[in-house]
C-alpha cells in the first residue's frame, strides 16, 4: 500500500469525473467544487449510508430538511453573528492571506518568504451575508447558513408535536453549509460551500454523559463497519479547554490521517442545554420538553455528530486510493472503496462486441441496474477495460464470453485481489449482494 499525496487524488478526480474546480472554464473559483459523474454517486452513496444508519437503524431517530436561509435572529441566539470568525493576516508583501492561529506570526511567510510582514490579525466573520427583497439595507440582512445544526433545534418543538418521537430521540439532516474560509487549500477539505451530515440527539439533563459515550462508539463503529476505513487511520481528540466552546461539557473530534496528516471529520459533542436556552431567551418561546408520564419539564441536553460530507469523500478517495505493482511489472492504479459507497457497483464486459456477447451483456446490466448502479462498457481490450473500473473502484466486473451463450455462467472479477470465479447467472443479484455483504478490502 502507498500513501497518496493530495495531487495524486486531485489528478484522478479530474482524471476520471470525480471532482472539478468550479468555473473553471473562466479561470477557477476558489473553494468550490463540482461532483462530477463519479463523484456524485460517491457522494450520495455516503450521504444514504449516513441516512440510512441513523434514520432506517435507529428507530428514535427523524429527518429533517430545513432551509439555508433563516431568519438572521437565528445567528443571533446561536452566537454566530458576535463570534463566528477567524482572526485573519495579510501579508505585506506578497498580500496572501492566512489564518492567524494557523501560522507563526513572527516567523517567514510560507508564501514569500519574508519576515516581520503581517498584518495585525483583524478579526473576520465566516457568515455569507446577502439580502431578502429589494432592499439592501441592514433589516434585510439574512445569512447563507453556516451549519445544519441551527435549523434542527429551532424545529424541534415542531418535531415533537408532529411526530411520535419521545426523548430520548433524534434528528438528522443533511445540507449545504457555506463558510468564507479565508483558506482553502487542500481541495475539498476546506471549501466555501461544503456540505454537512448532523444528527442531534435531544436527551434527559443528567444522561447527556451516557448518550455522548453511546453516539461516540456508534459513530466510530460505522467508519470502520460501515464504510470500510482501516481503524489504525482513524482516531479521537479530545478538546483541551483551549478548544473546547464555553458551553459544551465535553467534546471529541474523529480525526483521519489525510495525505496532509491528522485531521478532523467529524465532531461529537456534548453541547448540554446551551442551543435551546438561547433560542428560548432570543425567541421569547418556550422551548421546554414536557414528559407525559411525569408531567416533569425541561429543556434538553444535546449531543452533537457532526460530519462533513464533502470531506468524508475526501477520507473515501485517501483511504481507498492504491498504486500496485503487478507481477508483469506493469502498475495499476486502483480504488479499494468498500462496495457500499462505490460509485459503480459492478461493470458488465462482453469479451468482444459482437457474435450477441454485447446484447446479453446489456440485458445483463440492466437486469442488475434493478439492485444496484451498474456500468456497461464495451470499448477496448479486456485488460484495459478492467484497468478503467478499477481506478473508479469497481468492486465487481463481470465479463459475458461465448461460454455464457451456452450455459448462463459468467466471470466474475474481484478487484482488489483481481481473482476470476465461474459463477451462474442464475440469482447473479444475490449473488453480488452476499459478497458485498462479506467484503474484507483485499480479498
Ligand atoms: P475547523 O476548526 O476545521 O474550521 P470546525 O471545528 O469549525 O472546523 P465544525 O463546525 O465542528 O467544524 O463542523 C463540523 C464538520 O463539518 C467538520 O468536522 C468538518 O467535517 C465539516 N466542515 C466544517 N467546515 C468545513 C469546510 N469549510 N469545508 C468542508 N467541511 C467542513
Amino acid at each position: 500500500m502507498s500513501q497518496p499525496t493530495l495531487d495524486n487524488i486531485v489528478s484522478l478526480c479530474r482524471r476520471r469525473g470525480f471532482i472539478f474546480q468550479s468555473s473553471e472554464i473562466y479561470g477557477g473559483l476558489n473553494g468550490a467544487y463540482d461532483y462530477g459523474p463519479m463523484g456524485v454517486l460517491l457522494k450520495n452513496n455516503i450521504r444514504d449510508l449516513w441516512w440510512r444508519e441513523m434514520t432506517f437503524m435507529h428507530d428514535n431517530i427523524v429527518g429533517l430538511d430545513a432551509s439555508i436561509l433563516m431568519a438572521s435572529k437565528v445567528w443571533e441566539a446561536s452566537g454566530h453573528v458576535s463570534n463566528f470568525s477567524d482572526p485573519m493576516v495579510d501579508c505585506k508583501q506578497c498580500k496572501s492571506r492566512f489564518r492567524a492561529d494557523q501560522i507563526d506570526l513572527n516567523g517567514a511567510c510560507p508564501v514569500c518568504g519574508n519576515k516581520g510582514t503581517f498584518t495585525a490579525p483583524r478579526n473576520f466573520n465566516l457568515m455569507f451575508a446577502t439580502h431578502i427583497g429589494p432592499d439592501m439595507d441592514s433589516a434585510s440582512v439574512v445569512y447563507l447558513r453556516p451549519e445544519t445544526a441551527q435549523g434542527i433545534y429551532t424545529e424541534y418543538k415542531n418535531v415533537v408535536s408532529s411526530s411520535r418521537v419521545k426523548i430520548p430521540f433524534g434528528i438528522a439532516q443533511v445540507g449545504k453549509s457555506f463558510r468564507n474560509e479565508i483558506t482553502t487549500k487542500n481541495f475539498i477539505f476546506r471549501s466555501c460551500e461544503f456540505e454537512q451530515m448532523e444528527m442531534q440527539f435531544f436527551c434527559k439533563p443528567n444522561t447527556d454523559e451516557k448518550w455522548f459515550e453511546f453516539w461516540r462508539a456508534e459513530r466510530m463503529k460505522f467508519y470502520i463497519e460501515k464504510m470500510g476505513i482501516p481503524a489504525e487511520t482513524l482516531r479521537w481528540h479530545r478538546h483541551g479547554a483551549d478548544e473546547l466552546a464555553f458551553y459544551a461539557k465535553d467534546a471529541y473530534d474523529i480525526q483521519f490521517l489525510f495525505p496532509m496528516g491528522w485531521q478532523e471529520l467529524e465532531g461529537v459533542h456534548n453541547r448540554t442545554d446551551y442551543d435551546l436556552t438561547q433560542h428560548q431567551k432570543f425567541s421569547g418561546k418556550d422551548l421546554t420538553y414536557l414528559e407525559a408520564e411525569n408531567n416533569e419539564r425541561y429543556i434538553p441536553y444535546i449531543v452533537e455528530t457532526s460530519a462533513g460530507l464533502t470531506r468524508n469523500v475526501l477520507m473515501a478517495l485517501s483511504s481507498a486510493y492504491d498504486v500496485e505493482k503487478l507481477e508483469d511489472g506493469e502498475e495499476r492504479t486502483v480504488l479499494h472503496f468498500h462496495p457500499n459507497i462505490a460509485p459503480v457497483t459492478v461493470a458488465v464486459l462482453p469479451l468482444v462486441k459482437k457474435d450477441g456477447l454485447d446484447v446479453k451483456a446489456k440485458e445483463l446490466e440492466m437486469s442488475l441496474r434493478e439492485d444496484f448502479y451498474a456500468e456497461y462498457d464495451q470499448s477496448g481490450a479486456i485488460g484495459r477495460r478492467y484497468r478503467r473500473q478499477d481506478e473508479i473502484g469497481t468492486p465487481y466486473c463481470i465479463t459475458v464470453d461465448y461460454r455464457t451463450l451456452e450455459d448462463n455462467t459468467v466471470t466474475l472479477r474481484f478487484r482488489d485481489s483481481m481473482k476470476q470465479e465461474r459463477i451462474s447467472t442464475t440469482n447473479l443479484s444475490s449473488t453480488i449482494k452476499s459478497f458485498i455483504k462479506n467484503y474484507k478490502r483485499g480479498q
